[in-house]
């Protein structure tokens, strides 16, 4: 089965996403990630990317989908994928329309102020990646790695005036897709109203959804 998962930057999307692909037994594709892929590979698309990624720009549409065909048409696809961070606009939503089909999307609904308190307080080890909370996954000495002993920082667009300026892209953009996907009878939501629910409360209530939309597809 293939699911989109939906919402904000700081919803939680990729923790929740590696998290479901053990389950669910289906690969998680982070279209960041795919992208990186590509332009390591050096492949045609990926050269492309590149040169759009060193200008810190995020690539044409078409080049993107291509990549995604691509990697949907790998074997380890052939029982479905989580897809995450794809699609973001509904001119992408209409492209993977053409691609592939889509079972079920899963929309996080994360109130503003619980992204701005999450990710405001993020901190980030630049040296082995490692990712810690002031408030939700304190590390063990104040700002220091518990993996690899560096300083923690926070990253510059974890300030609070620039996720609201990410949040302000996302609920132009990609907010939009909500009302797409339900007229499609696609969308489900899950809430998410409390900073300090653990990641594996808001898993176990996808994994519910995605149970209910198998056991409905079996009969
Ligand atoms: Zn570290």
């Amino acid at each position: 089965m293939r699911i989109v998962l939906l919402g904000p930057p700081g919803a939680g999307k990729g923790t929740y996403a590696s998290r479901l692909t053990i389950v669910l037994g289906v690969p998680h594709i982070s279209s960041g990630d795919m992208i990186r892929e590509e332009i390591k590979a050096e492949t045609e698309l990926g050269k492309i990317m590149k040169e759009y990624s060193d200008k810190g720009k995020l690539g044409p549409d078409e080049i993107i989908i291509r990549i995604l065909e691509k990697r949907l048409r790998k074997p380890d696809c052939e029982k479905g994928c989580i897809l995450d961070g794809f699609p973001r606009t509904i001119k992408q939503a209409d492209a993977l329309d053409e691609i592939s089909k889509v079972d079920l999307v899963i929309n996080l609904n994360v109130p503003d102020n619980i992204i701005i308190q999450r990710l405001s307080s993020r901190l980030v080890c630049k040296k082995c990646g490692a990712i810690f909370n002031k408030l939700t996954l304190k590390p063990r000495k104040d700002s220091i790695c518990d993996e690899c002993g560096s300083k923690l920082h926070q990253r510059r667009d974890d300030k609070p005036r620039v996720i609201k300026e990410r949040l302000n892209v996302y609920q132009k953009k990609t907010e939009p897709l909500i009302e797409y996907y339900k007229k499609k009878n696609l969308l489900k939501s899950v809430h998410c109203d409390d900073l300090m629910t653990p990641p594996e409360v808001i898993v176990e209530k996808i994994k519910l959804i995605i149970n209910g939309f198998q056991n409905a597809n079996r009969s």
